[in-house]
């Protein structure tokens, strides 16, 4: 026997018990004749102590004992005297007294130090990646996310929802990104694609008769990564038949409602999870994804300002574009460097400029970059409409549509970091619905599909689709998450009719239609039933619960930001033999 308990466990009343643990050597002081050494596994660390006048040859073992080699320690447990617990530490109460020692393991002094989080650059750490799990925070994060994923399969196990795997090698499925490929051996000449998401998997499913499904999917796209993402990457992949879009929502908002408190019982949720239409959360908040958790809402000004003898304002308005802004609180004694600092914010996200008034705290003069260029009452209109109070400043760009939301949501996001006004420990959930079916794409002159070529058009807007397809919506839903995205999904066509129409609209011909998606039209034809369905992401939703700034944190073996595996050397070259078997040649 290894061990017969944890380095985690031992407790007062264990005191005077003979015991054995085995970990890895966490720290070691060493005061000569008495060596103390904390001894550490994923349960936590007890300390042992190595006293020369008990037995001479197990101290001379432990004084050649280096960080992170592994011990087998037999002991007998005592108690610590009072002034020497350690509340900190669980097992702080008591300590193992060494009477055998032995050596499972030295190690070579470690590229990284286990027993504090260094700020190593990510690449040592990803190439050290066994190491750097060792630590705590590592742990911790790969411990939590295991629990979100059991509470994930438990809860919806209740619900009636059945796991089911579908294939890693596949055909490619259009969710927008590249695929990556595999050559087929056997059929020379021949692709797998894995797949982006087992989108169609899990709609014949719904063909078959398993109304509520789920999986725990892995999905595998090549983008290019510059945002936090991974080629492949984790969802939990759902898809209900005989529903509609509010059977869809209501599981998933009980499911996260419920999750929260049972896996991290210091965050909260907000219930009901607010719903904004895709339409009015670029208006009030300049984003699909907004952040709820503070206010900073965007305040439209094209009334007040349409006839403004200030034409940066009235033209604006006049061209069909807009005049908004966001009103900053305790900013207004900010220096003209200040300022100028967020007005390149501004330019960079593709504003002319950037105006500003300031009220300030003391009833002082108002100051603002535009005062001499409109009337006193329309600056008091202006303040009034944006609710500015003494101490707080207004920023306002007049601009198309487009500019002026980009703007202000890169700048509400800025001073909400600034201010920190965002509650780290709240989870602000909010569905976001009736996003648009089609997106046109200008440089290939055609429409793309905004979610995927599956998901059905609501039923007032189905008419649009011949006459003006930009405008029509689809019953399509996103899952926000303090400013994420952390779920899409939609209602699904289930009539082969419908599926082909879109199909033309994209501009999919009727023979790639076949080609590509043949099953799927195929099997509407026999008896499709009324299906719906959501990814929420793994990865993101378990970064947030650990209050960690990238998903590489909660992956156990991420790829860099380069798509690569520094630990493994992946990718890499094959040799010739391979390739001739997948009768592949180099260019
Ligand atoms: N397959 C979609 C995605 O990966 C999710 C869905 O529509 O269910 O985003």
């Amino acid at each position: 026997m290894y061990r017969t308990h944890t380095c985690g466990e031992l407790r007062a009343h264990h005191d005077s018990q003979s015991v054995i643990l085995a970990g890895w050597v966490h720290r070691r002081r060493d005061h000569g004749p008495l060596i103390f050494v904390d001894l550490r596994d994923r349960y936590g660390l007890t300390q042992v102590v190595f006293d020369a006048a008990n037995d001479a040859s197990v101290h001379a073992i432990a004084s050649e004992a280096r960080s992170e080699f592994v011990l087998q320690v037999t002991g007998n447990v005592r108690k610590r005297p009072a002034e020497a617990i350690n509340p900190e530490l669980g097992t702080g109460e008591i300590e193992l007294v060494a009477t055998a020692v032995s050596v499972l393991n030295p190690a070579k002094q470690t590229p990284l130090m286990i027993n504090r989080d260094g700020n190593e650059e990510e690449p040592l750490r990803l190439k050290y990646r066994y190491l750097d799990l060792r630590r705590e925070r590592m742990q911790r994060n790969l411990i939590l996310r295991h629990r979100f994923v059991k509470f994930i399969r438990d809860f919806l196990d209740k619900e009636n929802f059945i796991e089911i795997e579908t294939p890693i090698l596949t055909k490619s499925t259009p969710e927008g990104a590249r695929d990556y490929l595999v050559p087929s051996r056997v059929h020379d000449g021949e692709f797998f694609a894995l797949p982006q998401s087992p989108q169609q998997m899990k709609q014949l499913l719904m063909v078959a008769g398993y109304d509520r499904y789920f999986q725990i999917a892995r999905c595998f796209r090549d983008e290019d990564l510059r945002a936090d993402r991974q080629p492949e990457f984790t969802q939990l992949d759902m898809e209900m038949a005989f529903v509609e879009m509010e059977d869809v929502l209501d599981v998933v908002e009980r499911l996260f409602t419920a999750m929260v408190p049972a896996v991290i019982p210091h965050k909260r949720t907000i219930s009901p999870f607010m719903r904004l239409t895709y339409a009015e959360a670029l208006e009030r908040f300049g984003s699909d994804k907004p952040d709820l958790r503070y206010g900073l809402e965007l305040i439209k000004l094209n009334d007040i300002v349409a006839n403004s003898a200030f034409t940066v304002l009235s033209s604006a308005v006049a061209s069909g574009g807009q005049v908004k802004g966001i009103c900053v609180p305790s900013i207004a004694n900010y220096s003209r460097k200040q300022i100028d600092e967020i007005t390149d914010i501004a330019r960079q996200n593709g504003a002319k400029g950037l105006m500003w008034a300031a009220v300030p705290a003391d009833g002082g003069e108002l100051r603002s970059s535009f005062a001499k260029q409109v009337s006193t009452d329309e600056m008091q209109a202006i303040l009034a409409a944006m609710n500015a109070q003494p101490g707080d400043m207004v920023l306002i760009v007049a601009d198309t549509t487009k500019v002026v939301t980009a703007v202000l949501d890169k700048l509400r996001r800025e001073f909400a970091n600034r201010l920190n006004l965002a509650d780290p420990n709240l989870m602000a959930f909010a569905w976001v619905i009736d996003f648009p079916l089609l997106e046109w794409d200008a440089e290939d002159n055609r429409w793309n599909a905004a979610h995927h070529p599956f998901t059905a058009p609501l039923d007032s807007d189905v008419a649009l689709m011949d006459t003006d397809p930009g405008n029509v919506r689809a019953k399509a839903y996103d899952l926000v998450l303090n400013g994420y995205e952390v779920a899409s999904g939609s209602v699904r066509i289930h009539r082969r009719e419908v599926q082909q129409k879109l199909f033309d609209l994209l501009g999919i011909s009727r023979e790639t239609s076949l080609a590509q998606f043949g099953h799927m039209l195929e099997a509407f034809e026999f008896g499709a039933p009324p299906h719906a369905g959501i990814a929420p992401g793994i990865d993101r939703i378990a970064m947030i619960l650990a209050d960690e700034a990238t998903i590489r944190e909660v992956v156990a073996f991420p790829k860099t930001q380069q798509a690569q595996d520094l630990m493994m050397g992946a990718p890499s070259p094959v040799d010739e033999k391979q390739l001739r078997d997948l009768h592949i040649k180099l260019r």
